[in-house]
């Protein structure tokens, strides 16, 4: 059998940056570290953090008063800087600059109308909806747009996980519906080189295994580009979480994984399956770096 490796994948700038924020708070304050929200979604990573001193919060009120908490790098709402705050907590921002930006556009256009193209109840969504007033616009249960004035100047944002095929078809749509909407391209340079990727793969091989957890978008979202381009797609983080039925006879497997998924998570599904050869498939995606906050550095 034949190994066929997406490139780019794995980690993305923000997420190198999002763990390292972590590993640095815990050398230079000690333990415990609390993190508001798993840090990034990836269970392998939060646990070996979990393992090294920091705990992971569902919600913000559940930090000890005047402890360190970390925001994860999919971004908060300003409420729960404020109890935070309120905490006498000591606050280490480790949101990605990339989400930052949508925060950002998002307070620069309050008081037009937004849409929000992202999944309801995700974190990142839920961070930058508490940003400014918006609709959230779920293109996997909402067929219908908000009515507003056929010349509404209304500002559409996106999640920057989400697939750019489908974003783009929703924004066509609004763009059809309201000929002043501005557009604002979120989807981040991450997440569209790794769909890129996986189209190329899709071509080439009978299976394609996204190596990363089902909480994080960006692998869903990998998934589902693979089975819209006719491949079967599974995804897992390990290989004892995969039925060994669905490798049976096969003579080409292709592998990526997530912006969240270490890459050792690879190696170990290229150890299970042994390949007699393993292509490259795609090419490097720029090296970019991401600052960590000044306290940190
Ligand atoms: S996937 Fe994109 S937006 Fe999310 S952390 Fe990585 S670089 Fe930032």
């Amino acid at each position: 059998m034949e190994l066929f490796l997406a490139t780019p994948r794995g980690f993305c700038a923000g997420v190198v940056r999002a763990i390292e924020i972590v590993e640095r708070a815990l050398d230079l304050y000690g333990t415990p570290i609390y993190v508001k929200h798993e840090i990034v979604h990836n269970k392998y990573v939060v646990n070996d953090l979990a393992k090294k001193g920091a705990i992971t919060l569902k919600d913000i009120n559940e930090a000890p008063i005047g402890g360190t908490v970390i925001f994860s790098a999919h971004g908060s709402p300003p409420k729960d800087y404020e109890i935070a705050k309120s905490k006498n907590l000591k606050i280490i921002d480790a949101t990605c600059p990339l989400v930052t930006k949508v925060h950002n556009e998002a307070k620069k256009y309050n008081g037009k109308k937004i849409i929000l193209i992202g999944h309801k109840g995700h974190q990142e969504v839920i961070g930058t909806t508490g940003q400014a007033d918006m609709y959230v616009y779920d293109d996997r249960e909402d067929n219908i747009l908000p009515k507003y004035d056929s010349d509404e100047e209304l500002v559409v944002l996106s999640q920057t996980t989400l697939s750019v095929e489908d974003t783009n078809k929703v924004a066509n749509q609004i763009k059809n519906q309201y000929k002043n909407a501005i557009i604002r391209n979120d989807i981040c340079y991450a997440v569209s080189n790794r769909q890129n990727a996986v189209k190329e793969l899709a071509e080439l091989v009978d299976l394609i295994i996204v190596i990363g957890s089902v909480n994080s978008s960006n692998c869903v979202r990998l998934k589902e580009v693979a089975e819209s381009y006719g491949t079967k797609a599974l995804l897992a983080n390990s290989p004892d979480e995969i039925e060994e039925d669905n490798f049976y006879g096969l003579l080409n497997i292709g592998i990526t994984s997530g912006a969240s998924t270490p890459e050792i998570l690879v190696d170990n599904f290229i150890n299970f399956l042994k390949p007699s050869k393993i292509n490259i498939i795609g090419t490097d995606e720029r090296d970019i770096n991401f600052t960590l906050p000044v306290e940190l550095q």
